[in-house]
């Protein structure tokens, strides 16, 4: 699932492939983008903002992307054969002289005046991959609403930008508190922003994302996606909340021993 480490890393890679260069071939599948040709444009440059991708181009427009649970971008050299799914699945295929990126299944994808990014990323709280990372308005903003449930608020993009389900299951574990704490109640809530932080950074060029130091590569992660098994810390089972009626409905993962406090109704 994209986090804020995964979009860092693609952005990094557009960056990469496509900044300083002319496209020569645009083509924007969505219907609102269908007659938008931005061929002919210089790319200034790709970055991520939390977990939303911003493309600049020449000429003062930004093409903004979001991956939600499962969209893709994928870059080729000519000649290559495109990898990310089938051909309805592409919503956008930006090329160069060099490099072809393919966007695939992108949830959102719009065209915005860079003046006017913040109609789209505005609302985004503090990114700790971001040039600007402000551990202290993080902290703020998390506990503005201090009763709310400690997982909830960690997602919550407007607070910090840039956690998915991974990256708040860990966190949680991590602050050894159960993710229904009200965040409030945290005994040192510093810790969140510097962990969140010290996560992303760790992992921002690792393909495979890990939070246990050194661990074997099955055992990357302390809770996240580890229903029923040890605790890699102390050896209760991992607790897990039931499967949500749609695919990209959270499920959360707790150590009951190593994470006290609430747990969720039966
Ligand atoms: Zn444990």
């Amino acid at each position: 699932m994209p986090e804020g480490d995964t979009v860092w890393r693609l952005a990094r890679q557009l960056h990469e492939a496509l900044a300083g260069k002319v496209l020569v071939r645009c083509e924007l599948r969505v219907p609102r983008l269908a007659t938008t040709d931005l061929s002919g444009r210089t790319v200034r440059e790709v970055v991520a903002r939390g977990k939303h991708l911003l493309l600049r181009v020449e000429g003062g427009l930004t093409l903004h992307s979001h991956l939600r649970m499962d969209g893709a971008w994928r870059i080729h050299a000519p000649g290559e054969r495109w990898r990310g799914g089938p051909a309805h699945q592409i919503r956008a295929v930006l090329g160069t002289a060099h490099r072809t990126a393919v966007g695939f299944r992108l949830p959102v994808l719009e065209l915005v005046r860079t003046a006017d990014e913040n109609r789209v990323v505005g609302h985004l709280g503090p990114d700790p991959l971001g040039p600007d990372w402000d551990p202290a308005e993080a902290l703020r903003r998390l506990l503005t609403a201090p009763d709310r449930p400690l997982g909830e608020a960690l997602l919550d993009q407007r607070l910090l930008a840039g956690l998915g389900n991974v990256y708040r299951c860990e966190l949680c574990f991590l602050l050894g508190a159960s993710p229904w704490l009200p965040i409030g109640r945290l005994s040192d809530p510093a810790r969140a922003p510097a962990l969140a932080r010290k996560l992303l950074d760790a992992n921002k060029d690792r393909p495979a994302r890990r939070t246990v130091p050194g661990a074997r590569p099955d055992r990357r992660l302390w809770v996240y996606d580890r229903a029923d098994r040890p605790c890699l810390r102390c050896g209760t089972p991992v607790r897990h909340t039931p499967p949500g009626p749609t695919p990209d409905a959270r499920i959360t993962y707790w150590c009951p021993t190593c994470q006290p406090g609430p747990t969720p109704e039966p």
